[in-house]
């Protein structure tokens, strides 16, 4: 069976968090409930300098925009995404890109 999902290179993610308002929006979620969720994650490295990731997940209320792609559309916050660092398409293909990021995440259900 074929299955679809959703890379994100959250390497190139600024934080913009325009991929949750265009989930909220295409939903219409109430506040407080979205497909997905971008964390700011800090770490500070041996040299005391401090790194600022923005990592980007994937939560239950997530149905891979089921009603936009069967239109052929893409999902709401793949076209929404500022940093284009966002894809979707079938879980081996994305699989097969990620082995060049060294910092994403790929989801699917
Ligand atoms: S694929 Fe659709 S439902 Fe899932 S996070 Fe993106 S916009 Fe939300
Ligand atoms: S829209 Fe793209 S760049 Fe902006 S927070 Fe979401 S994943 Fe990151």
């Amino acid at each position: 069976m074929v299955r679809n999902g959703l890379l994100i290179d959250y390497e190139y993610c600024t934080g913009c968090h325009s991929c949750e308002i265009a989930c909220k929006q295409e939903h219409n979620y109430p506040a407080g409930k979205c497909g997905i969720r971008i964390s700011e994650i800090i770490t500070e490295n041996p040299s005391g300098k401090h790194r600022i990731d923005n990592l980007p997940f994937i939560t239950e209320h997530c149905d891979l925009c089921a009603a936009r792609t069967k239109q052929g559309e893409s999902p709401a916050c793949v076209k929404h995404c500022q940093a284009w660092c966002m894809y979707y398409g079938r879980v081996a293909e994305l699989a097969n890109i990620m082995e060049d990021k060294p910092r994403a995440v790929l989801y699917s259900h």
